[in-house]
């Protein structure tokens, strides 16, 4: 079924799971994605990342695809708006079918980030959209622009954005970054600042930048309170993967057969999230 994260979230919240949010841009990537949720029989969240609904599939275009495979599933399916930046934007996504939008307004600072979350908020539940907020900000891995200090979410002011702007879950700072992490490389994670953020919230929290946090990380947060992860590098890089090995087996092979190729061997890898996080068989 077609649904908006919320009821979705606060279920995992109420018993201490995650769902697993895997960025997609286009048919075969969510169809690929939702299939894999069907096998685990978990509920699952399709995220389009801004630069591809504004780049490769906008809204309009990307929205009753991800419906109609929704309607056709036995799992429950929801599409989010991941990193929307400007009103605009979550606005039309919200009209054109989109059923959650993440509000990306942490560069606003926090009043400017409250003010814009709840004109969001108040827009979307009027329309039984779900919102996730974010407070604090996540590096990016590309180019060692790791989360450091001042980048991590004060639970004080977690618990006051919340409460003031009504959101339905909240993408927390605590260690990781966004991209591709240098081989080897395992990110620290601050769960006593989870914790914390989770006793003042009580509500879904979000983990992003969940590729390459490692099998330990992602279990101890969603132990310590974690809701929904995102993971969008890995599931690319299992495409990639994918990709490669058909081309380098059979060079001349057509493109149709690779891109069923890639949509099939990539269900791997977001079986293998599900099952960390605790999702599996909670449909
Ligand atoms: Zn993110």
């Amino acid at each position: 079924m077609y649904v908006s994260m919320k009821n979705m979230l606060d279920k995992a919240n109420d018993e201490n799971y995650a769902v697993m949010a895997i960025n997609c841009f286009n048919l075969e990537t969510a169809r690929s994605v939702i299939t894999a949720a069907e096998e685990e029989e978990a509920p699952i969240i399709i995220n389009i990342f801004q630069d591809h609904l504004l780049g490769h599939c906008d809204s309009e275009l990307i929205a009753p695809i991800v419906k109609t495979l929704a309607y056709r599933s036995k799992v429950d399916v929801a599409l989010n708006f991941d990193h929307g930046q400007e009103v605009l934007d979550l606005k039309k996504a919200i009209d054109d079918g989109f059923s959650s939008v993440m509000c990306d307004a942490s560069r606003f600072g926090i009043e400017g980030n409250i003010a814009q979350t709840r004109e969001i908020v108040n827009y979307a539940h009027a329309k039984g959209v779900s919102v996730e907020g974010e407070i604090g900000g996540m590096g990016e891995a590309a180019g060692a622009h790791y989360t450091h200090d001042d980048m991590y979410t004060n639970p004080q002011e977690a618990q006051r954005f919340a409460q003031e702007t009504g959101i339905d879950a909240l993408a927390v700072s605590y260690g990781s970054s966004h991209g591709n992490y240098p081989e080897g490389m395992v990110p620290a994670f601050d769960f006593d600042r989870l914790q914390k953020i989770k006793e003042l919230t009580h509500m879904p929290l979000v983990l992003h930048g969940g590729s390459g946090s490692g099998e330990e990380n992602i279990c101890a947060s969603v132990k310590y309170g974690i809701n929904k992860i995102n993971v969008g590098c890995d599931f690319m890089n299992a495409n990639t993967a994918a990709t490669r090995k058909a081309v380098t087996e059979n060079p001349d092979i057509n493109y149709f057969d690779l891109v069923e190729r890639a949509e099939a061997e990539s269900r791997d890898l977001v079986k293998y999230y599900i099952e960390l996080s605790g999702s599996a068989h909670k449909m």
